[in-house]
């Protein structure tokens, strides 16, 4: 024992020391914490929330200020993410007590704005208490729940720059608010039925429904099989009785939803359960602050209307994530359909005069609310594969969680992200914020919601971009609204290579990886259109080690929302005669594509996974024509024999870069196909058949390169089945497998990708 420390033992000794605490610790409760620890401990000193965080002085005996420290991270509240806990010693003051400072603003802001939580259980359990003063009170929330980032406009976050600005607290929500003991201690959105927002139901024209309780009569309503048009937290959702066909079939015909499923709220995992087949995973998820749809496969007996998901294997099923949901599937005590308030492909609607305009003609009545949503924000979708996530979209929930880049960038980044399922990011030294689901921008309205969403973000966290990273597709909207942006610099990143480096990124890795990205298309770095690519490279750059073989596009969209023109350019390629499932397509249209296939005439090459799959599916005669990409794929994979099947044989032509041709699996299915064998098996077949010959050319490109690790992205891994038995494959070869997690592996991940290159590129430079 050192004769230092015998003199004065530690417990008797003063100390005071600055603490700076980072990560998600503002509008999550930490203040108060900090606060409660220290009056237990018996200390003195401040908090407060900056720019940066939250930063601490505390002073008192040494043994107390080391436990204090301690409990700063280990026993943070649950919505706080605590990243670093920095401390320095400061000469002591001896003040008295210990207080919390207000917010001050100033210096360079990392602050970070959290995502919105689900009602927590004491809130639950005083919104079902009469004798509670907010019972029933659909906008109930606390330091552990609640609206966040839907409602922020600016930072710090503080009433004044939310939504709730203009709701000027009661006594009693503002001796709540003041008081350090209380659950809902600085709780910003706090509110009660006295001073805060209010809920009324809407006739179309506006007139008020007459009623004191607005949303008992709208569950009556939906019980009613009316539509309704319900304002949530990221903008409108319309909703109906999911068992009523007359009025889920009504909703889609207003709508112009074609065949895309409808989400559906139910009030808690017991009536999941009634609907679909439920793991542990997916009640995680289910129950999770986050509160993502998850989809899941639906049981024949589920009481759900044909029209809620026509032809699909699974449903999407979430928990009410607010009171006010809570209230409505509780009261209505049904499934009920929750899809976005809008017209086929627009963006959610979330402002209230545009959401009574666009919605109008859909909806029979609206339940709106007077709080503002600051930022629109979709659901999240999630499925279970490999025991893991899969995020489909990432949006309300998770966003704006930020993530870490492996390689820090020297400057401040913006990547717009591509065109369909379109998301950006905000980048600035190693922190990136991935930004909520944007949607498909190809018209005025989505590429507005982008603009205004990036400014939102740049304010959010103090970002200025000075490098652009964008796709290098030209006509992309997300391209020229990069190149639109004055005194930056632009970097052009190849569509597949940001597939691979997100998802390097997302797990912290650098790479060199071999990746094999599948989607429906992106272009190429030689002009033609990708999307069966394996790809060799890490963050900076890449090579093409390997891909599909080529085959014509006929008609670029008009092969999308046509998949039996992939099949009748596969095909004609073949030279192999129609198969009976074409008999629906005229002869004549038949041949125009064919044409264009033997010409090259209004055809571009693809090697197109997306289209690969359309193809197959057409011979099979799942879908000859879609209304939403994917869909041909998605019923194909569905249909599929759960157990093992033989694979069919694909050609790997071994020489770089690698080429898989699906000819001789085309040729064994079209037998397959005329000896009668169920499409179940052929689809079963096919899955196997690419991934083993994406196993095999994965193997020979990390061989080639040196490396054991792979990863699997792009939009048509969102197929179960073919990632499941992909990854099986390339562990089983001894390669280490990364698939995206944290985001979708589909082009909501592209603007991080965008992002994770430009900063490599830049730390490199
Ligand atoms: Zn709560
Ligand atoms: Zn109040
Ligand atoms: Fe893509």
């Amino acid at each position: 024992m050192s004769t230092a420390a015998e003199g004065s033992p530690p417990s008797a000794t003063l100390r005071r020391v600055r603490v700076r605490v980072d990560g998600t610790v503002q509008g999550v409760g930490y203040r108060p914490f900090v606060y409660r620890v220290a009056a237990e401990l018996g200390l003195a000193g401040w908090v407060l929330n900056d720019e940066r965080g939250v930063l601490v002085e505390a002073e008192g005996a040494a043994g107390a200020i080391e436990t204090f420290i301690v409990r700063l991270r280990a026993d943070a509240p649950p919505l706080a993410d605590v990243s670093g806990v920095e401390t320095e010693d400061i000469p002591t003051s001896g003040e008295p007590g210990f207080q919390i400072v207000a917010s001050e603003r100033g210096g360079g802001a990392t602050a970070p704005v959290t995502a919105d939580s689900a009602t927590c259980e004491d809130c639950l359990a005083e919104l079902a208490d009469p004798a509670d003063r907010r019972h029933r009170y659909p906008f109930l929330n606390c330091t552990n729940c609640g609206p966040r980032f839907t409602i922020v406009r600016g930072i710090p976050y503080d009433r004044p720059a939310t939504t709730m600005a203009d709701f000027v607290m009661c006594d009693a929500c503002q001796a709540e608010y003041d008081d350090p003991g209380d659950r809902r201690f600085h709780a910003q959105p706090n509110a009660c039925p006295a001073c805060g927002p209010r809920v009324r139901l809407l006739e179309r024209d506006g007139a008020e429904v007459e009623g004191d309780d607005p949303l008992r009569t709208a569950a009556q309503d939906l019980l009613d099989g009316r539509i309704l048009a319900v304002k949530g937290l990221g903008g409108y959702h319309l909703a109906c009785r999911a068992d009523d066909e007359t009025a889920v079939a009504e909703l889609r015909r207003r709508k112009h939803r074609e065949d895309r499923p409808f989400a559906l709220l139910v009030a808690d995992v017991e009536a999941a359960r009634g609907l679909v087949t439920l793991g542990e995973r997916e009640v995680e998820l289910l129950v999770s602050r986050a509160r993502p749809i998850v989809l899941a496969r639906r049981l024949p007996e589920a009481p759900v209307a044909e029209s809620v998901a026509p032809r699909a294997p699974d449903l999407g099923v979430m928990l009410p994530y607010t009171p006010l949901h809570q209230l409505l599937a509780a009261d209505t005590g049904v499934a009920l359909v929750m899809t976005s308030g809008n017209v086929s492909d627009e963006p959610i609607a979330y402002d209230d005069g545009d959401a009574r305009e666009r919605l109008d003609h859909i909806a029979d009545r609206f339940l709106v609310h007077d709080r503002p949503i600051a930022t629109r924000t979709d659901d999240s979708v999630v499925r279970v594969v490999r025991d893991r996530p899969l995020l489909m979209r990432r949006s309300r929930g998770y966003t704006p969680a930020p993530l870490e880049l492996p390689i820090a960038s020297p400057r401040q980044l913006l990547g717009v992200g591509a065109e369909q399922k379109n998301a950006f990011c905000v980048a600035k030294d190693a922190r990136a914020w991935p930004s909520h689901h944007i949607g498909d921008i190809k018209n005025y309205e989505t590429l507005t919601s982008l603009r205004d969403g990036v400014a939102h973000f740049e304010a959010l966290f103090e970002v200025a971009p000075e490098v652009v990273a964008h796709d290098l597709h030209p006509d992309y909207l997300s391209t020229r609204y990069a190149q639109e942006r004055e005194g930056v610099e632009l970097v052009g990143v190849q569509h597949h290579h940001a597939h691979l480096a997100a998802t390097l990124a997302e797990h912290g890795e650098t790479g060199p990886a071999v990746g094999a990205i599948y989607d429906g298309t992106g272009l190429g770095s030689d002009g033609t259109i990708w999307g069966g690519e394996i790809l060799v490279g890490g963050l900076a750059d890449f090579e093409r080690a390997g891909r599909l073989a080529g085959v014509w596009l006929p008609g670029g969209e008009g092969a999308i929302r046509e998949p039996w023109r992939m099949a009748c350019s596969w095909l004609t390629q073949m030279r192999e005669p129609l198969p009976a499932a074409f008999e629906p397509i005229a002869q004549q249209r038949w041949n125009m594509v064919a044409r264009m296939v033997m010409t090259g005439v209004g055809a571009t090459s693809t090697s197109s996974a997306g289209r690969l799959f359309d193809a197959v599916a057409a011979m099979c005669g799942v879908r000859l024509e879609v209304s939403y990409e994917g869909q041909a794929a998605v019923e194909f994979e569905a249909l599929a024999d759960p157990g093992a099947a033989e694979p069919y044989p694909f050609e790997l032509q071994p020489i770089a870069p690698v080429i898989m041709n699906p000819q001789p699996a085309i040729r064994a299915l079209l037998a397959d196909l005329a000896a009668g064998v169920p499409v179940s098996v052929i689809s079963a077949r096919f899955h196997a058949g690419l991934a083993r010959v994406t196993v095999e050319a994965c193997t020979l490109a990390a061989q080639r390169a040196g490396t054991d690790l792979t990863l699997l992205s792009g939009g048509v891994f969102q197929n179960r089945l073919l990632l499941e038995l992909t990854s099986a494959g390339l562990q089983d070869a001894g390669l280490r497998v990364l698939v995206p997690e944290r985001l979708p592996p589909n082009d909501g991940q592209i603007a991080l990708g965008q992002v994770a290159v430009a900063a490599a590129r830049l730390a490199d430079a």
